[in-house]
């Protein structure tokens, strides 16, 4: 049997690969899956999202499911609404890739991403195609058409101390990536009383105005325009909505183990009692603020379905990703980059201090993170060698890759690419130069394999 799903949903090129035909298939199996149920459908609005959103609730229909359409919207929003009103949901869309891209993600009724486990059910019956179908009679007649965005931007507002945020009229510069985000998010801080410019952020599913997916060298117009600019804080988003990049006055990029830290060290402080979650790979500053308020500090391997997973079992306050995904366990299970945003701002508005400030505050980590390909034979003999030169280390943690926590909490977390011929060696210490012997050291030990 094939492989289908990744770390979250499927994803391939569209019209090529992923066709109506193939999502069609795709969505009966889902619709099998749950019985024909009712499910909320949204879309991002990449050229071929239309096309493979009506596939995708004929397949539903045709397996008897209630369909309340949302229209083009952020995977948050979508995630959002499903746990409003309890229902499953299904979104097109390829997240952060490519413009020739596209992709389905699927929701339990929490707003929670399929776990592995249900998605190996649903990929079971995609092979079976053993499908449930109404007779003709029994298809549900006509859809629900219900937007959503202006109730989840609300919804945000009311989660953080708005009034705080309007009394600053902050200067903010909000890059959309002429994605899904470029519906809510400039409407969103407009609502937070900030004074907004907006890049790229008309829906245009050919991505003109830069790559979805939001790196630095994607990201040059909005810190030049940081630089040179008078504004507090700039923000981006990817293609979907569900990630948040940080720039900071000057033009400073902020890495995603800052930004997730900053929130979560205002939220250990104001939060009652619960973990911080996140993967094996971010940093360790979360543990130390975890600590430092007598909470546990819990990481999974990476995927963020993993982290939401385990926040709904633990109670946490808190989720995150090296990538600078956040998880609001009251708001939304899964990351969410438009609330995310409210958050920094609501830090900001009631610290009274700008971002440079804040994160001047938070002790200094440095990480280092390097990718290494190696020839697709020696793979395994590579994951042999780091699994015996890490099996003495008293604190190894084999979650996701091999990660050895040392006695000063400097670690090193190496972990084989699921689907091509590379590893991922990440460090961090309090010491750079340190942080940077680790990698050097691990990265020596692949390529002498
Ligand atoms: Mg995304």
């Amino acid at each position: 049997m094939g492989k289908l799903f990744g770390t979250f949903g499927i994803r391939r090129i569209a019209n090529e690969v992923f066709t109506p035909e193939m999502v069609n298939r795709l969505i009966l199996s889902f619709g099998t899956f749950i019985e024909g149920d009712t499910v909320v459908v949204g879309r991002d609005p990449r050229k071929s999202s239309e096309m493979l959103y009506h596939s995708v609730i004929a397949g539903l229909m045709s397996c008897g499911c209630k369909v309340i359409e949302i229209g083009i919207t952020a995977t948050p929003t979508l995630q959002w609404a499903c746990r409003q009103w309890s229902h499953w949901g299904a979104m097109v869309t390829a997240s952060h890739n490519p413009p020739e891209w596209n992709g389905l993600k699927l929701m339990e009724k929490s707003g929670k991403g399929l776990d592995p486990e249900q998605e190996a059910v649903v990929e079971e019956l995609y092979f079976k195609e053993n499908f449930r179908r109404v007779a003709w009679s029994s298809i549900p007649q006509g859809t629900v058409k219900r937007p959503v965005n202006q109730d989840y931007i609300e919804a945000i507002v009311s989660k953080v101390n708005a009034e705080e945020i309007r009394s600053r009229s902050y200067r903010v510069i909000i890059d959309c990536a002429n994605g899904s985000p470029s519906l809510i998010t400039p409407l969103l801080l407009s609502e937070l009383g900030c004074r907004v410019v907006s890049l790229n952020a008309h829906p245009d599913g050919r991505f003109p105005g830069r790559n979805p997916e939001p790196t630095p060298q994607n990201l040059t117009d909005l810190t030049t325009l940081m630089k040179h600019g008078d504004f507090d804080v700039g923000f981006a988003q990817d293609g979907d909505g569900d990630r948040l990049i940080i720039v900071r006055d000057g033009g400073i990029f902020v890495s995603g183990d800052y930004s997730v830290s900053l929130v979560a060290d205002t939220l250990a402080k104001r939060m009652g009692p619960g973990p911080i979650v996140t993967t094996v790979a971010t940093t360790h500053l979360l543990k130390e603020i975890a600590h430092k308020t007598g909470r546990r500090f819990i990481t999974t391997a990476v995927g963020d379905r993993l982290v939401a997973k385990a926040l709904q079992e633990t109670d946490g306050i808190f989720g995150c990703e090296e990538n600078g995904g956040m998880i609001f366990p009251d708001f939304v299970w899964g990351r969410d980059g438009a609330i995310a945003a409210a958050w920094i701002l609501d830090i900001m508005a009631t610290s009274g201090k700008s971002l440079k400030e804040i994160l001047a505050e938070l002790p200094s980590y440095h990480q280092v993170k390097k990718k290494v390909s190696v020839e697709p034979g020696k793979k395994e003999d590579i994951i042999r060698k780091i699994d015996s030169v890490t099996a003495s280390y008293p604190d190894r943690i084999t979650l996701d890759g091999f990660k050895v926590v040392f006695d000063d909490d400097s670690w090193i977390l190496v972990r084989p690419s699921g689907t091509e011929p590379l590893f991922r060696v990440f460090s961090e210490s309090r010491d750079l130069a340190h942080a940077e012997k680790l990698v050097e050291e691990y990265l020596h030990i692949i390529n002498s394999v």
